[in-house]
């Protein structure tokens, strides 16, 4: 099933006749090619979903965008135009009918990212999520948590799920360790493959993944929803590098959301790659090639690096990703579970 796409404009009117251009001008050169149209014909005001669902709330990498420092076209048109839905990596869960949300990743962007939960979030005046869930210690992921502090909202106790050496990074050491010991938050340990109960109808399980792990182990996560399940792995080192089948666990879930870091290997000229290794757009497309298009149509590319074409909808590789079966993830984007 796939899900379907809101673009609301309420709260975005600064600069929507900008993005109401870019979007007609995507949606147009698209619809000639005769491609994918639930990319670019979003219900514009359509109905926030009754039942349990999942939405997108940020699909960059985690230094954002624009990215300090970088001169090149890819962050120069972001320059004093700050686009409110190109947001580190985020999800947002919703249980209506617990009138319970949750937000997978605190990114830095969390303040922005909470502001659009809350216009999915019928049931109650929304300040903050029933609980925040993290895969690892790097700043895209975790550092969001700032805002939770004494000089920020000064929450009371709200969950948050973490691996052991993850909370154990958070609670011995500052300035994270003030958030536990002032009662700003509450930590809940996970377990690799433990299924974890958020609501009656919502668990979560994380499965260890190898990444560069210098504060924290590193996780992604299996959200069950009553009808739906999604993988979510928003960074991983290489797919073969993993004990776990990637392409065997895209068969056992309804969406996959996999780390897109960098599209090819000729992405980053500066940088050395063997240092940020993380599965290129192209080898994961030629990992699943074998899978018949209903499983190819599962995988949600996330996790764009500000180099990353993908984060262009008029890009020629946004086009072949389309174009071989796959699917991008977008903000607003929602999946029923
Ligand atoms: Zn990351
Ligand atoms: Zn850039
Ligand atoms: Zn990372």
């Amino acid at each position: 099933m796939l899900p379907q796409v809101h673009i609301r404009l309420s709260g975005f009117l600064s600069g929507s006749i900008r993005r109401f251009c870019l979007i007609t001008f995507a949606a147009l050169s698209l619809y000639s090619c005769g491609n994918n149209p639930q990319k670019v014909n979003p219900s514009v005001g359509a109905e926030i979903p009754e039942a349990t669902f999942l939405v997108v709330l940020g699909t960059v990498q985690d230094a954002g965008l624009p990215q300090l420092g970088c001169r090149k076209a890819c962050c120069k048109k972001y320059e004093g135009v700050k686009d409110p839905d190109k947001n580190v990596v985020a999800l947002g869960l919703v249980d209506p009918a617990e009138q319970k949300s949750f937000l997978i990743e605190a990114t830095p962007d969390i303040k922005r990212q909470l502001e659009i939960m809350k216009k999915y979030i019928s049931y109650a005046d929304f300040f903050l999520p029933d609980g925040i869930l993290l895969t690892h210690a790097h700043i895209g992921h975790y550092t969001g948590l700032m805002q939770l502090g004494r000089e920020a909202y000064n929450s009371g106790k709200v969950p948050v799920y973490a691996m052991p050496k993850m909370t154990a990074f958070l609670g011995g050491n500052g300035p994270w360790d003030q958030l536990v010991s002032l009662g700003n938050i509450s930590l809940k340990p996970l377990q690799h493959q433990s299924e974890a109960k958020l609501t009656d109808q919502l668990t979560v399980t994380p499965l260890l993944v190898p990444h560069r792990d210098e504060y924290s182990e590193t996780v992604g996560f299996i959200i069950s929803g009553p009808n739906k399940k999604a993988l979510f792995i928003p960074d991983i080192d290489k797919w073969q590098q993993w004990e776990m089948d990637i392409v065997q666990l895209v068969q056992q879930v309804d969406y996959a959301f996999l780390d897109a870091t960098f599209y090819d290997e000729n992405e980053i000229n500066n940088r050395d790659m063997s240092e940020i290794p993380h599965p290129f757009v192209v080898e994961s497309m030629d990992r699943f090639g074998d899978l018949p298009e209903k499983e190819k149509a599962k995988v949600y590319f996330i996790h764009f690096n500000h180099t990353n074409p993908l984060l262009d909808a008029t890009s020629p590789a946004y086009q072949k990703v389309l174009d071989e079966g796959y699917q991008i993830a977008e903000t607003h984007q929602t999946f029923p579970m």
